[in-house]
């Protein structure tokens, strides 16, 4: 090592230091769906969303932009006037369990059994 690169830092020394990175958060949303027929275009549902997940289009209706962005907080939902918007969250690895466990309690064994 030259003296001149003893006081540097790793970065300034030219190695490149392997940072741990956070995971990218999922996005607690499977999808959104807008239901074409039932919406007017109003906007509302545009205008409402905290985190510009949902945009309009050039005919004038909304469309999903950035699902990542999504936080499933159902504004979006709650406010449409025309019920045309959906959001579907993911479920749980907990809940899932517990549904399966209460199908296998209410399932009615076959004869051989
Ligand atoms: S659920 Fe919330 S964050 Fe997601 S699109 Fe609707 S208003 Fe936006
Ligand atoms: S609030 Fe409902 S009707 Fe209005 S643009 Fe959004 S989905 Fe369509």
């Amino acid at each position: 090592m030259k003296p001149e690169e003893v006081n540097q830092s790793p970065e300034e020394a030219g190695e490149i230091r392997q940072q741990e990175q956070p995971k990218p958060k999922r996005s607690p949303v499977r999808k959104i769906d807008i239901f074409r027929a039932w919406c007017k275009g109003c906007g509302i549902c545009v205008a409402f969303c905290p985190r510009e997940v949902l945009a309009i289009d050039e005919a004038g209706y909304p469309y999903v932009k950035d699902l990542d962005a999504c936080t499933g907080c159902g504004w979006c939902e709650i406010r449409c006037p025309d019920f045309a918007i959906t959001v579907e969250r993911r479920r749980k690895r907990r809940e899932i369990g517990r549904e399966d466990e209460k199908k296998a309690s209410q399932r009615i064994p076959d004869a051989g059994e």
